[in-house]
């Protein structure tokens, strides 16, 4: 196996002795932010006291909301003169939140994502086009910067106007991008509409993340665009992508251990689940100086996946992100996650690229209807065809979810798309009553 960083090969005794270390150091450092030290105080932990990894549950959990609340800088853990950038998330569902990063910070960051980079088959003779927004997104600038250390030639191409996307693929003979999936699949069938195989742009290599996709959805990708997609996961509190990444294998994504303290725990109890249940992921950053974070809640849920990988990489792995916690529609009673509906879909062969879920009420009843597009050719006159088509992807969904959702046929192209993240739920529930 090439590796990038002698940390990917560490033994499991050697990734806890690291995490132990770590664990007690980022305490400390954390104990002198404002938020940290009154926290720790509050609940009688005294830093120099966290000496195991069974200290770690003394530690408080930290959430959003504690983050929103100590905005703009009540998590700081240095002084001001030692940063050298910020991140922050949108705020379009709330207060912003802010992370800060010191000049180590950035240099631990784009060798972590380096690292994923390598393990995903990249190379420096790569040349890498950063299909992704700029600005506050960490996936412009953390992707970027990992892609310039591993030594690529790398294209800032933002997000958007997909024709100069293209063009650039096919004028610098890209072989590795990083897309998010939706933009992915809408590319691709924004190819495919010029009368072009998709097939025949250079890219070998995918890095598809930032948003919850499904298997289903990765295949999708690989089969229009003739290449390998891997799964890339992170969030901005934990610096940004770079967290957890699939290697060769495609079977889960390695999780740096010696970067991050994972737990999963039960999203309501915020005890532990048994091993290989599916819980919210809680991270603690071991290596960030600004703004340590311990046991954030990402509410994103996963598990962990038993035994080992093939590539030999003893870092846990993570299944892919099923949703979030807050993600979780109530329907008729029955909780649904819209990644089950989209593994649904993109499995029918008549499906194009891209669908919504629209929440509606009727008198006191939630009702849920699944909007799809339908590739050009499926979509004739005929409405026998059509009929039958849907009637299919109804019992397909109602055998997944146990309620049955409308159904809506319409044609390629015709739903919003989205340059950054796709927002596939709309909620009409509000507005109705
Ligand atoms: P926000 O979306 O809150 O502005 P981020 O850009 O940091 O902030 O997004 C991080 C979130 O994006 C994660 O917590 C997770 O929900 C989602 N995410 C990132 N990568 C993946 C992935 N590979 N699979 C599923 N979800 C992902
Ligand atoms: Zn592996």
């Amino acid at each position: 196996m090439e590796i990038f960083h002698p940390a990917e090969i560490l033994s499991r005794d050697e990734i806890a002795a690291v995490q132990t270390r770590r664990l007690a150091r980022v305490v400390k450092r954390a104990a002198r932010s404002p938020f940290y030290k009154a926290k720790l105080d509050e609940m009688g932990v005294d830093p120099e006291s966290i000496t195991s990894l069974d200290d770690l549950t003394r530690l408080p959990l930290t959430t959003k909301d504690d983050l929103r609340a100590s905005y703009p800088f009540g998590m700081l853990a240095d002084e001001h003169r030692e940063l050298v950038r910020l991140h922050a998330s949108s705020g379009t569902t709330g207060a912003p939140t802010v992370v800060y990063h010191t000049k180590k910070d950035l240099r631990t960051w784009a060798d972590l994502m380096a690292r994923c980079m390598h393990m995903a088959g990249m190379r420096k003779e790569d040349v890498f086009q950063n299909i992704a927004g700029y600005g506050l997104f960490t996936g412009g600038l953390g992707i970027h910067y990992g892609a310039e250390r591993l030594g690529c030639l790398t294209i800032p191409a933002g997000a958007g106007n997909t024709a100069r996307q293209i063009k650039l693929l096919r004028d610098f003979n890209v072989s590795a991008v990083h897309i998010i999936p939706s933009y992915a699949l809408y590319l691709a069938g924004v190819v495919a509409e010029q009368g072009l195989d998709p097939r025949d742009l250079p890219p070998r290599i995918a890095l598809i993340g930032a948003e919850p996709h499904s298997e289903e959805a990765r295949r999708r990708i690989e089969e229009m665009l003739g290449l390998k997609a891997y799964n890339s996961y992170g969030l901005s509190e934990m610096n940004g992508p770079g967290v957890a990444f699939e290697c060769e294998h495609q079977n889960g994504m390695h999780l740096w251990e010696d970067s991050y303290i994972a737990e999963i725990l039960d999203p309501q109890t915020q005890e532990p689940v048994a091993e290989g249940e599916v819980g919210e992921l809680v991270m603690t950053t071991l290596t960030r100086e600004a703004m340590p974070l311990l046991r954030y809640r990402t509410r994103d849920l996963t598990r962990f996946l038993p035994g080992q990988c093939a590539c030999g990489r003893l870092h846990r792995r993570i299944d892919r992100i099923t949703g979030r916690a807050d993600d979780m529609l109530i329907i008729k009673g029955v909780n649904i996650y819209p990644m089950q509906i989209e593994k649904i879909l993109l499995a029918v062969p008549e499906v194009a690229q891209n669908y919504q879920i629209v929440l509606e009420r009727e008198g006191y009843i939630d009702q849920i209807k699944v909007r799809v597009e339908i590739k050009e050719e499926f979509f004739i006159e005929d409405m026998r065809v059509l009929g039958g088509i849907q009637k299919r992807i109804a019992g397909l969904l109602r055998n997944e979810l146990l309620v049955t959702p409308r159904v809506e046929l319409v044609e390629a192209k015709s739903l919003p798309t989205s340059e950054g993240k796709a927002s596939r739920v709309v909620d009409l529930r509000e507005t109705k009553d």
